[in-house]
């Protein structure tokens, strides 16, 4: 009793400390007339800044009910309340969108912006930013043109295809062709097929909100002919083939091949699409990279349409494509929702870039597809020297060499086919790594790399050689500062 008496005294007391230490904090007029406050203040941000100071007056009240910080005098809290708000207003101005060192050796990281543009389309890209452009108008003519003429040329002369469509993204490829061709009726996919694609993209929900129906055929190992003729029976009007780029089924499995299902599709006159997804164009086994087929092999097996991302592999902006039969390509073109994912012009110039290179047989200069092809032996020289270089200003409980490692192509596309990497190794004292790992992110630009056991790894196969020297003066300058 007694004890419990006790208790119930401190709590009182606890309650009636924080309450009439809540008093203490300053109104919101009173944090904005601090001159580290009125110096943000402008006639567009007057309204901003005082949510600011709202928000963070608020949310030290609610931390003080906790417990925390401590109750504080009144001129200690508005000087928190200040320096907090300060710092927010300072990251709104500092904290940009900006460029990231990438030694992961991803190369298609989502998130990271996928593929990196080269100087030829960044350079494109910024001709149209600051000019009006003839994006819609035929300068010889005075008429009025489609927007991805030029794109949807270069993309058919490449791939072969009838036709081409340009949207935001291959999502909306999808959501699209969905929409367009199985509103009424219903889609057909397989059950080992029905994936997710990081963040929010379901397809077995993105197609339920799209189409009338979803068929779902097969099982998770096994998918037969047979299911789709069933479902093609039962009224299937898009039978839907999707890469399943971020995860591999393994053994006892069966799927049926495209041109099997191409052929289903034309005998009974029901369109097949394939979302590929990474988009290949160039025949990356010739440079000595074990890959998936192209988009004009695709073609070839008579499926009706192909659709895949433009930043993936295919090296370019964010963007997604449709190509195949004319036909179905202008029903998708004259559906309203094209004209919510449609592109826009920075993307356009990109792109066309990205497509002209391919066509000029210079596929060579597009990073993403470089990084991809570079050797093994080209990356194993770059990783040998650097680790050369940083090991000579290396403490001595700090091991640095040059190992074998792997690659990823990332963004969801090879799973199961890593490249060949040299890794440059830096093995630290336990605890260390980590810490240089954050170091590192806290650099300008950030840097990221991998952590492993007790070692950070390095694989420049992701990093621009231009990159290289300020990768390597971070990294000494992390190294001799972390304990
Ligand atoms: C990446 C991917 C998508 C999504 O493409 P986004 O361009 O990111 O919208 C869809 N399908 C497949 C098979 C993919 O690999």
């Amino acid at each position: 009793m007694v004890e419990d008496g006790r208790f119930l005294y401190t709590e009182t007391q606890r309650i009636m400390d924080i309450q009439e230490s809540l008093k203490n904090l300053p109104s919101v007029e009173n944090v904005l007339q601090d001159k580290r406050i009125q110096s943000h203040i402008t006639d567009v941000s007057r309204m901003g800044v005082t949510r600011i100071a709202r928000e963070t007056i608020a949310a030290t009240r609610e931390r003080m009910i906790g417990g925390d910080p401590p109750a504080l005098g009144k001129a200690d809290l508005k000087e928190t309340i200040v320096v907090t708000a300060a710092a927010e207003l300072e990251a709104l101005v500092s904290d940009r969108l900006g460029p990231v060192i990438n030694a992961t050796g991803v190369i298609l990281h989502t998130n990271l912006g996928r593929a990196v543009l080269g100087d030829e389309t960044c350079a494109a890209i910024n001709d149209v930013a600051g000019e009006y452009s003839d994006l819609e108008i035929d300068v010889k003519t005075g008429q009025r043109t489609d927007r991805t003429a030029r794109a949807r040329r270069l993309i058919r002369l490449i791939t072969g295809a009838e036709d081409a469509l340009v949207v935001n993204n291959n999502a909306a490829a999808v959501l699209l062709a969905v929409q367009t061709l199985a509103s009424e009726g219903g889609v057909a996919v397989s059950r080992g097929e029905l994936v997710e694609i990081g963040g929010s993209f379901r397809l077995p929900e993105i197609l339920a909100s799209l189409a009338e129906r979803v068929i779902e055929v097969g099982t998770t190992n096994k998918t037969h002919l047979k299911d789709y003729e069933r479902a093609v029976k039962e009224g299937a009007r898009l039978l839907l083939k999707v890469h399943t780029s971020n995860y591999a089924i393994v053994g006892y499995t069966d799927e049926v091949p495209l041109s099997k299902l191409a052929e289903l599709g034309r005998g009974s006159n029901v369109p097949v699409m394939y979302d590929q997804g990474s988009g290949v164009v160039s025949p990356l086994e010739s440079k000595g990279v074990k890959g998936e087929e192209s988009i004009q092999d695709l073609l070839e097996t008579g499926v009706d349409l192909v659709c895949f991302s433009a930043d993936k592999v295919l090296g370019g902006p964010q963007g997604g494509i449709i190509v195949g039969r004319a036909d179905l390509i202008s029903m998708m073109r004259s559906n309203h929702l094209s004209r919510a994912l449609r592109v826009g012009k920075l993307t356009l110039a990109g792109l066309e870039s990205v497509l002209r290179q391919y066509w000029l047989g210079r596929s060579d200069s597009i990073p993403a597809l470089s990084m991809m092809m570079s050797s093994p032996g080209e990356v194993r020289a770059r990783a040998e020297e650097f680790a050369l270089l940083l090991g000579r200003s290396a403490p001595s409980d700090c091991r640095i060499e040059a190992v074998d490692g792997e690659s990823s192509v990332g963004g969801g596309s090879y799973p199961i086919k890593p490249l060949r990497t040299t890794l440059v190794e830096i093995n630290l004292p336990t605890g260390r790594p980590e810490r240089l790992s954050t170091c590192l992110r806290g650099m300008d630009p950030p840097v990221l790399v991998r952590v492993k056991g007790n070692s950070v790894f390095i694989d420049l196969r992701t990093v621009k050689p231009a990159g290289e020297e300020t990768l390597l003066k971070y990294l000494q300058e992390g190294i001799g500062k972390v304990k």
